[in-house]
């Protein structure tokens, strides 16, 4: 029995080192990009079918360590050290089982989508190359529609009608906060990155088109 315990818990320990690395790395990078202004957004990655490293609130994202990192369960428990808005971590985690990682940003292009490229409560995006960057999607001659939601103070409310608009719809890989931000996820850090990157990078040129012919 003690043979069979000991490379579980190893195993475990190396999850959780891997995810807190996830985060720190995320948030690094997010910073870099003017992302995460004033200590804002959070990021978390998934350790196994019950536990996930997130951001501890109020910590600059660009100056992250790993002891910012706390490792908290998804079943919805409040933590002390985790941002309120931790349970849209946690509803995307327990809806999506293949979910790997959370990024959100409070992007200048993304906040600017979310004001002003919504109609009928979404944001349309076709026909460019980088929706290429999303996972499902082989040709820029596709539509998404990325669900915009008002912003709210009431996290568990906003997350039941989130997970509603966004889990198990072809081509969501993610869903703006008016006025607020940018939630992306992913199978994998890396996946999560590219789709949390090209989001950015698909509402920058939307809003340069919309200046240039408005
Ligand atoms: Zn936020």
């Amino acid at each position: 029995m003690v043979a069979q315990t000991k490379p579980r818990i190893a195993r475990s320990d190396t999850a959780a080192r891997e995810a807190v690395r996830a985060v720190v790395l995320a948030g690094v990078m997010a910073a870099s990009r003017g992302w995460v202004p004033a200590t804002s957004g959070n990021f978390s990655a998934r350790i196994d079918e019950r536990l996930i490293a997130i951001t501890a609130t109020g910590t600059d994202k660009g100056a992250l360590r790993d002891e910012d990192v706390p490792i908290v369960p998804i079943d919805g428990e409040r933590h002390p050290r985790v941002s309120a808005e931790a349970p849209l971590h946690y509803a995307l985690y327990r809806a999506m089982p293949d979910a790997r990682m959370v990024m959100h940003v409070h992007s200048m292009n993304a906040t600017l989508a979310s004001l002003r490229l919504a109609g009928d409560g979404r944001v349309a995006i076709e026909g460019l190359e980088l929706l290429k960057a999303f996972r499902g999607i082989r040709t820029h001659e596709t539509r998404i529609e990325i669900p915009v939601f008002a912003n709210t103070q009431d996290v568990d409310a906003l997350a039941s009608t989130m997970i509603a608009e966004t889990v198990g719809r072809p081509g969501v890989h993610g869903f703006l906060l008016e006025g607020h931000g940018l939630y992306a996820w992913g199978r994998d850090p890396a996946e999560a990155w590219r789709h949390l990157e090209a989001f950015d990078h698909l509402f920058a040129l939307r809003l340069e088109l919309r200046r240039l012919s408005p």
